[in-house]
This record gives structure tokens, C-alpha cells and sequence, in this order.
């Protein structure tokens, strides 16, 4: 029964190899199941018109009835524009374009009458709609107006394969009535009534299709309650397994090459933070259980000395230690600085990453495997069945918030007893993000900066500011300071992004000419090769301005470097603003943030701006992010690549998602390996769900 929801998407009517494909590529649906579980972000009274006179406020969708009265391309290049004018019998209002402008110029016809649909934004002082949804008021008007019509969060790629939202939402409705009958509940029984919960096939039906506004909400508090409910059940059952059935190595030892370095080779003294999280780290691999901790630690904070640290501990005790990093930039320089930091100690550290040519690796994974290799750096790439350690006992993770649960669990399955996991993350994250994402772990944190650090000055300026701004980079750099430029290029294969980015670098090229400046450009079509080279100069202080994509966000240590120039810092998340901040400040020198933005900026992109020129201060910063980010802001949820929730909300759900974890705590002490015939639906859950997950003891 179970197998028609594993059924390919590409089967299901009016799907097909192609959109099939798209719906993969972009948001990674493969099966019925999948499709099923594409929840909407929200829904709008498709009986309901606003006339153009009375839009008051932005951001509220709504619908407006009319005829397009003229349409004009603006601009040239990737800056072009396609601007409609769309008119009812009160108004004008301009629809504005950016993307696809030829198949929309192809699809919207002077002088015929449509249904537009979206978010009005004020844009010197008018109102105007950019990349509304629109249709034909004839075939508007061949459907019965629903009243809760679903939203599908889309893409650009979507529609121009035809799957916008209102296709996606005809396939739901195929998909709902097809498996009508079939669809399995997830929860027991006892859990459904004790909390009145709706059953899986009704709220499924009546998420993508409400009949009304009570049963909408129904389904919606049930799903949430479901997801939020696995998500903790997943988390108190890996946290279980480690406490009560794991085994971990015992690091009683701490030796000399610990004491070595510690005494004769670090450069500075510890903070008093990272003295305190060292012991507690070092008493948390003595237990004998496994250790798995989270280390908490704004950027610049110094987490990865005390690494480190722990990994010569690791080694004092007849181990091998490995550090994961999210990109090759990072994990390179992790090598590097690992690797002057132990100069003169008598340890073997190797770099594993994607690029590794084969020839090296070839070297590298015997020697893994036999243990001449003692540290290990490197990326994804390290998770690789291939990868084999002769003695793995710590496994040091940092910048945790690209890894999940399950990748970290990857790693425990390299030794015959799990290595101990130490996660690095330098977003701070609120208590109920900790608690949520980060459920299975303990945490340390390092609430201090090390001494002599001055706190990073953050302004805005609109473009119009630009020759201001190069002149107080010009005196920056008449100050031996280098300076970072960054360009949102948040999906590498866009054009346009890589285009600005292009743009960027030549004006500044012009404006800082050579043979007096030099300037480097990083992003991610460059070879690896010409990425670190280019990495290199700016490190050893050859260029002065450094333009880049984000590929420098997470991690990059150049002290030197005392200016962030952040180009349309509109377009970037907030988190993401502060990673990129966290750039500069690092050495004794006054450091700034320079956040540049057009004129045009919605209410979300100003108090975020605002947010960052307040404080520097990373939990506020956090807290605020979370608030900002409604339920169904698709895209700065994935951006933030913290959670993969599809319907719950962290904040505002908080209320079902303590239920959720009391519930949880609740039936993975009652049931530990869910063998209880009444939990049988819960353990076929992770069976099917998460077989990749190591529980190996609960299955
Ligand atoms: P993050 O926590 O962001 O990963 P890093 O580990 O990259 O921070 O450290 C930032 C910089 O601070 C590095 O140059 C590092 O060598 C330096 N650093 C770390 N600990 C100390 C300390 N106790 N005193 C002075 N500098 C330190
Ligand atoms: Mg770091």
C-alpha cells in the first residue's frame, strides 16, 4: 500500500520526465510522498478584489482585477527591466519584472483583461507590484473562486517549466484524490486521541485543498505537531543510544604533546572561555561515554584553537583526530594554520577534499588507514565509505549548521566505538533553535572575544555614497589595511549574480589601478588552484582588496584585513551578514562594515540593515533573524540552511513544539528501542524515514 506513495513524480498526471526533473532540481521532490508533503506557504480569498485605488500597505497579498494598458522594456543586459502598466477603473499600477522578461512580454497582451495576484511594495512613494502572478480574467472566471487557495513557494526555474503555483496546486489536487483512502497514519493511535489530533489523510487533504478555516488549522497544528514530534523523537533516541548503550573512548592521558604545544608553542594565552571549555571538554572524553557537544562561540571567538587542543588530547591518547570543515576555502585554511601551529611537533596532519587529485589520495588514504596520518582536515569528502581511519577517536565538526544530525551520526560508524564529536558553530543560536536542532547534544560556549578586540563599526550607505566610500577605502589602505568586497552570489550558477559581481570588480579595478593597488577576485567558478592562489595573496597581504562572493563567509582568518564592504547587503540574510562581518575585527586594528544597498528596500532587508549597524552582538543578532523569518519564507529558511522543517515554525510554534518534546522525552524513556507494539508506526517511521541513520540499536 505504502509503495504507491514511493511512486516517481514523473508518473503522476500532468507531470512527465521534464517538470519532473525540474521539481527534483529544485526542490528535491522525487516521489508522491514527496509532492504530498510540499506544503503551501499560505493562502489567499480568490473571491475577494482590491481596487488599485485602495492598496494602503505592503507586504499583504492580494488580488486586483484589470487591463494591461501598456508594457515597456527598461534598461539593457542583465539590469533590464519589463514594466506593465496595469489599470481597473480606479487606477494605474506598474508591474515590474526582472526575470524571465521575454516569455512574461510573450504572455501578457495589451488591452486584455487579467487577474493579478501578489505583494504591493512602495518604490518612491507609488505602489507596484513586482513579479506578480497573473492570468487571464476568462480563465479566472472559469473556476469556481476558492476561498482558501493555496500559495506553492516557487521558482524562477519553476515557472518557466509551467509549474507555478497554481500548477503545483492542480497536481496536489490530483495527487490528494488519488491516493485517497491509502494514506498511512504515522502516529499512534493513542498519541492521535490523547492529543486530538486529526488523522495524517485528513490534514494532508486538507492543507493542499481547506474547506474551512477550523479544519485548516487542524491539519496544519497536526502536521506540526508530527514533524516537530519525529524531529525531537530523533533526537532523544541518538541521545539515549550514546548515553546508555554507546561506549567512548576514555582520554584519561593528557600528554606531551598537549603539554607541547600548550607550554612552548601557542602564541598567546587562552581566554579564560576557552580554558573553561577546554576542561570541560577534556572531562567530557573521560566519561566514557561518547561525547557529543556543541561549542557555542561568536565568530572570531577562537573555537578552532581549542579544537585543537582537544585534538592533541585525542592524540596523547593513542588516536587520530579529524576536522570537518563546510567548503575547501575553509577546510584549506584550517589546514594551513593547523599546520603552522604544529610546526615544530612531530604530528602528521593531511588535507582530504573534493579536489584532492586522485594521485594524492592515493598516498593519503593508506596512511589513514595504517595511522601515519595523526590530524585529518577536510570537507564532505571526509564522510566517504572510502575514508577509512585506523584509530579515529575525535571528530571535530566546525561550522556545524551545514551538517545534520545524520551526517553527523556518518561519522560514528568510523571507528568500532563511535570517536568522540565536538560541533564548532559560530551562529548563535536562541534557546529554542538550540533545543530544536541541537537536541542530542551538550553545549559549551565561549562568551569571550580574545583581549585587545575593538567592536566592528557597521554603516549603511545607498549607492549614491560609492565615491565616498572608495575614498575611505583608498585611506584604509594608505594605512596598510586590506579590504573585502563581497557580491551575494547565493546560487553559484546564476548569471546575473556573477555578472555584478564581474561589474563590480572591473570599476573597482578602475578605481584602484595598478601598479599602486593590487586586487584579488575569488568566487566560485574559479579553478581551485587560482581560488587558493588567489587566497593566498590576500593572506599574505600582496593584494589590498580582496572582491569576492560569499565563498569567504564562513571562517576566513586574514587579521590584517580591517574593512567588510558588503554589496547589496539588501539581498543577504542575517546571519549571513554577521558571518561576513565577522571577517574583520580580527586583529588590534578599528575595523568597519560597510553595507551597501540600492534604494529599494523592503521593511524586512531595512531592519535587518538596521539590526546590524545596532549591535554586534551575535545571540541578539540570532534572536532577531528568527523573529524576521515568518513561517513560509521558503527561501531565507533554506538560505540559513538550519532547519529543514517543511511546515512548523520555531518561533511560533513553540507552544506545540514543547508538547512535541515533552511527548518524546516522554516515549523514548517509556520505549527505548520503540519495541512496544503500540509504538510500532513510530519505529517504522525511522525505518523508512532515516535508514541511513545509525540507531542501529533501535532497529
Ligand atoms: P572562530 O571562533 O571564528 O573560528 P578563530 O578560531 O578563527 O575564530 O580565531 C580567530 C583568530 O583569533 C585567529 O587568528 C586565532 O589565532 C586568534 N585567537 C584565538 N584564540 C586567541 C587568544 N586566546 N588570544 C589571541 N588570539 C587568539
Ligand atoms: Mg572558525
Amino acid at each position: 500500500m505504502s509503495n504507491l506513495l514511493d511512486t516517481k513524480i514523473e508518473f503522476l498526471k500532468g507531470v512527465g520526465t521534464k517538470k519532473a526533473e525540474v521539481l527534483k532540481k529544485e526542490l528535491g521532490i522525487i516521489t508522491y510522498a514527496d509532492l504530498l508533503e510540499y506544503y503551501p506557504y499560505r493562502y489567499i480569498d480568490k473571491s475577494k478584489y482590491v481596487k488599485i485605488k485602495e492598496i494602503a500597505s505592503e507586504d499583504v497579498y492580494i488580488q486586483v482585477k484589470g487591463k494591461v494598458v501598456g508594457k515597456e522594456q527598461i534598461g539593457i543586459g542583465a539590469k533590464s527591466r519589463l514594466v506593465v502598466k496595469f489599470s481597473d477603473e480606479t487606477g494605474i499600477i506598474d508591474l515590474v519584472f526582472f526575470k524571465g522578461l521575454k516569455w512574461i512580454s510573450e504572455s501578457i497582451n495589451i488591452g486584455q483583461n487579467y487577474v493579478i495576484f501578489g505583494k504591493p511594495s512602495l518604490f518612491n512613494g507609488d505602489y507596484n507590484f513586482a513579479h506578480p502572478d497573473f492570468e487571464t480574467l476568462i480563465s479566472h472566471q472559469a473556476q469556481e473562486p476558492e476561498k482558501f487557495s493555496p500559495l506553492y513557494f516557487t521558482s524562477e526555474k519553476m515557472k518557466n517549466s509551467y509549474l507555478n503555483s497554481k500548477a503545483i496546486s492542480r497536481l496536489t489536487k490530483t495527487l490528494v484524490a488519488q491516493l485517497s483512502g491509502i494514506i498511512q497514519e504515522t502516529l499512534p493511535r493513542y498519541i492521535i486521541e490523547e492529543y486530538h489530533l486529526l488523522s495524517r489523510e485528513h490534514s494532508l487533504k486538507q492543507i493542499h485543498y481547506p474547506t474551512t478555516p477550523e479544519a485548516l488549522n487542524q491539519a496544519k497544528a497536526r502536521l506540526k505537531f508530527e514533524e516537530l514530534f519525529f524531529m525531537q523523537l530523533e533526537h532523544q533516541l541518538m541521545k539515549n543510544f550514546r548515553i546508555e548503550k554507546s561506549q567512548g573512548f576514555v582520554f584519561n592521558i593528557v600528554g606531551e604533546n598537549f603539554n607541547n604545544f600548550y607550554h612552548k608553542y601557542l602564541p598567546f594565552s587562552l581566554t579564560n572561555a576557552q580554558q573553561r571549555v577546554v576542561k570541560e571538554i577534556r572531562q567530557d572524553m573521560r566519561t566514557g561515554h561518547q561525547m557529543n557537544r556543541l561549542l557555542q562561540g561568536d565568530v572570531g571567538s577562537g573555537k578552532t584553537l581549542v579544537g585543537l587542543l582537544c585534538m592533541l588530547i585525542a592524540i596523547d591518547n593513542g588516536f587520530q583526530a579529524t576536522m570537518i570543515a563546510p567548503t575547501e576555502i575553509l577546510a584549506q585554511q584550517h589546514f594551513f594554520s593547523l599546520k603552522k601551529f604544529l610546526a615544530d611537533m612531530p604530528i602528521n596532519v593531511a588535507l582530504l577534499t573534493g579536489s584532492t587529485k586522485q594521485k594524492e589520495r592515493k598516498l593519503i588514504l593508506p596512511e589513514l588507514e595504517n595511522g601515519t596520518i595523526n590530524i585529518i582536515i577536510g570537507t564532505h569528502s571526509l564522510l566517504e565509505d572510502k575514508v577509512k581511519f585506523f584509530n579515529l577517536g575525535l571528530c571535530v565538526i566546525d561550522e556545524q549548521h551545514r551538517f545534520g544530525v545524520e551526517q553527523r551520526a556518518k561519522m560514528w560508524t568510523k571507528n568500532h566505538t563511535p570517536p568522540h564529536i565536538l560541533v564548532m558553530t559560530a551562529t548563535p543560536i536562541p534557546r529554542t533553535l538550540a533545543m530544536t536542532v541541537y537536541g542530542d547534544l551538550d553545549c559549551s560556549v565561549i562568551d569571550e572575544l580574545p583581549p585587545g578586540r575593538k567592536p566592528v563599526q557597521t554603516v549603511h550607505f545607498y549607492d549614491n555614497f560609492r565615491l565616498r566610500l572608495f575614498a575611505f577605502m583608498r585611506k584604509q589602505i594608505s594605512q596598510g589595511r586590506q579590504i573585502y568586497v563581497v557580491y551575494p552570489l547565493i546560487n553559484e550558477s546564476e548569471k546575473l549574480d556573477l555578472k555584478d559581481l564581474m561589474d563590480g570588480y572591473e570599476s573597482i579595478v578602475r578605481e584602484f589601478p595598478l601598479p599602486e593597488y593590487q586586487i584579488s577576485i575569488v568566487h566560485g567558478q574559479l579553478k581551485p588552484e587560482d581560488k587558493d592562489y588567489e587566497m593566498d595573496r590576500f593572506k599574505r597581504g600582496i593584494t589590498n582588496i580582496m572582491v569576492s562572493t560569499t565563498v569567504i563567509e564562513v571562517g576566513v582568518d586574514v587579521p590584517n584585513a580591517s574593512v567588510m564592504v558588503i554589496e547589496n547587503a539588501e539581498r543577504f540574510g542575517l546571519s549571513q551578514l554577521h558571518q561576513l562581518r565577522g571577517r574583520v575585527g580580527r586583529g588590534a586594528d578599528q575595523s568597519y562594515c560597510i553595507l551597501m544597498s540600492s534604494y529599494k528596500l523592503s521593511n524586512e532587508a531595512k531592519t535587518r540593515i538596521e539590526t546590524m549597524c545596532k549591535t554586534n552582538d551575535g545571540f541578539e543578532i540570532a534572536e532577531a533573524d528568527l523573529q524576521l523569518r515568518g513561517p513560509g519564507d521558503m527561501a531565507g529558511t533554506k538560505q540559513s540552511g538550519l532547519l529543514d522543517l517543511k511546515i512548523a515554525d520555531i518561533v511560533k510554534d513553540e507552544a506545540i513544539l514543547k508538547m512535541a518534546r515533552n511527548l518524546a522525552i516522554l516515549v523514548s524513556t517509556q520505549d527505548k528501542e520503540l519495541s512496544k507494539p503500540e509504538n510500532y508506526l513510530l519505529k517504522q517511521y525511522f525505518q523508512k524515514n532515516k535508514p541511513q541513520t545509525d540507531f542501529s540499536k533501535i532497529s
